[in-house]
């Protein structure tokens, strides 16, 4: 008897899904699968309809790309935001992190990745184009590049930087003392405020 027809198909299957997720190991997505086995149908049934309900219910701020469940997300339709300032992001939690400073009053860009040529991410995967564009439709005076500090972060600043310098808008990048090698998204408020207070220009 085979691993799968001892495993059942579709235990199997959900391991196999589990599996895909970002940070789950094997390990993991069989542990996984064995607790949504053993836990109450209603438990997994709402498990199930909450994975639903984020897919359905939640989409990308047409202008930022920011989660929302309307056209433009919460900070775009804010009419007390101040336009002329954008904050680029790689992730919404990246932005979100960044809002809980509660400093930065402009929009922001996400744009949902990075510049990594090791894991085949370049310019096209990730919502640059579209950032030239609102610079300028939206005669923006300063971007300020919050990348993560790390080797794929400080890459597509440096790549953001040498494509929006000629443009003539200022072009600023957080201060050092993030955690080096770490997320934006889990740098704590005191940290993430001296780092945005202290941001510096990028020749
Ligand atoms: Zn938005």
């Amino acid at each position: 008897m085979s691993d799968a027809s001892l495993l059942l198909e579709p235990v199997a299957r959900l391991i196999d899904e589990l599996g895909r997720l970002p940070g789950i190991g094997p390990k993991s997505a069989s542990r996984l699968a064995f607790y949504i086995l053993r836990a109450p149908e209603a438990k997994v049934s709402l498990l199930a309809q909450a994975l639903l309900a984020v897919k359905q219910q939640v989409r990308q701020c047409v202008r930022c790309h920011y989660i929302s469940d309307q056209e433009y997300c919460a900070v775009c339709r804010n009419p007390l935001r101040q336009t002329g300032s954008i904050c680029v992001v790689e992730d919404p939690l990246d932005a979100l992190a960044i809002e809980r400073t509660g400093i930065f009053k402009g929009s922001y860009h996400v744009l949902h990745g990075r510049i990594a040529p090791l894991e085949g991410m370049g310019r096209e995967d990730i919502f640059f184009d579209d950032l030239l564009e609102r610079i300028g439709t939206e005669s923006i005076r300063e971007v300020i590049i919050a990348t993560n500090p790390n080797l794929e972060g400080e890459a597509t600043a440096a790549y953001l930087q040498r494509e929006l310098s000629p443009l003539g808008t200022r072009v600023t990048r957080l201060a050092r003392g993030l955690p080096t090698g770490g997320d934006l998204e889990w740098a704590d408020t005191h940290t993430l405020t001296s780092a945005l207070e202290g941001r510096r220009e990028l020749f």
